[in-house]
């Protein structure tokens, strides 16, 4: 079963009275675990594809499943609530709310889950601070916080739903090179430790690198689609944290 299957999607902005293609005949498929690269240049569609996929936005033309759900013809609540419970977002530039702290920006996605109560989601606040190396930096905001530290608070947030997606939009673009390293390994360890999918653009050769797999765009279009047999990184076996076990049977 694929996580994400994308069917003959168009997508097509209005800029003035002038129509911009942003995405062109894209047919794709994904299976549930993957940790995949979305690489192109600066214009070439990847944040428009990471927006669909993601719900965020509707494509002109073609079809989205998620989980094997057709989502087109949805409305703006459904897509809303499909998003609540199955998407992590990270961005470049972390999005997180300044006057909140780590803590709270964390727990922010779960505010409108009525289905998690206040116990269980302060348990998984710490828990996901925990995995992300910051539960002693709970309480900063985050320009209390470096960039690399601001991006592991936008991490936890994206899996404090427990998603079976996250979408990363060029995650490492405003770090420098030894702490983008740092993040991808970590979202790479979390893939790996509950066989999450992540699904990343960026135009960093390096980080291209560390995709299993990897889907090139080039002017909207899919220009090469890559399968990587071994990772680069040989990662130790991940200890899954006992508390994730608790959280689980707890659902
Ligand atoms: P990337 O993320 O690879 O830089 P984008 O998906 O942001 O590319 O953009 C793809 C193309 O669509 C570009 O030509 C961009 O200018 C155009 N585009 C993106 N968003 C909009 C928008 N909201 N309105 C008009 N054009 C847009
Ligand atoms: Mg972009």
């Amino acid at each position: 079963m694929s996580i994400v299957r994308i069917e003959h999607v168009y997508k097509d902005y209005l800029l003035g009275d002038q129509k911009v293609q942003a995405l062109k005949d894209i047919t794709l498929s994904f299976e549930s675990g993957v940790f995949l690269a979305i690489a192109g240049p600066s214009g070439s569609g990847k944040t428009t594809l990471l927006n669909l996929i993601g719900c965020i936005d509707t494509p002109t033309s073609g079809k989205i499943f998620i989980n094997e759900q057709d989502v087109s013809g949805r409305t703006a609540d459904q897509l809303a609530d499909l998003r609540s419970r199955t998407i992590g977002f990270i961005f470049q530039t972390f999005n997180l709310l300044p006057v909140l702290s780590a803590a709270e920006n964390v727990e922010y996605p779960l505010l409108q889950r009525r289905d998690v109560s206040e116990s269980e989601r302060k348990q998984r606040v710490d828990y996901f601070l925990d995995i992300v190396g910051l539960s002693k930096f709970a309480d900063h905001r985050p320009n209390q916080l470096s960039g690399g530290q601001r991006q592991r608070v936008a991490i936890a947030r994206a899996l404090v739903i427990q998603p079976s997606i996250v979408l990363a939009d060029e995650p490492t673009a405003n770090l420098d090179h030894k702490t983008g390293e740092e993040i991808l390994l970590l979202m790479k360890q979390i893939n790996r430790a509950f066989n999450t999918t992540f699904i990343f653009s960026t135009h960093d050769k390096r980080v291209i690198a560390k995709a299993d797999r990897l889907v090139r765009v080039d002017d909207g279009e899919i220009v090469a689609l890559g399968v990587r047999a071994e990772s680069k990184w040989s990662l130790a076996r991940q200890r899954r944290p006992k508390a994730a076990s608790d959280l689980e049977s707890a659902q």
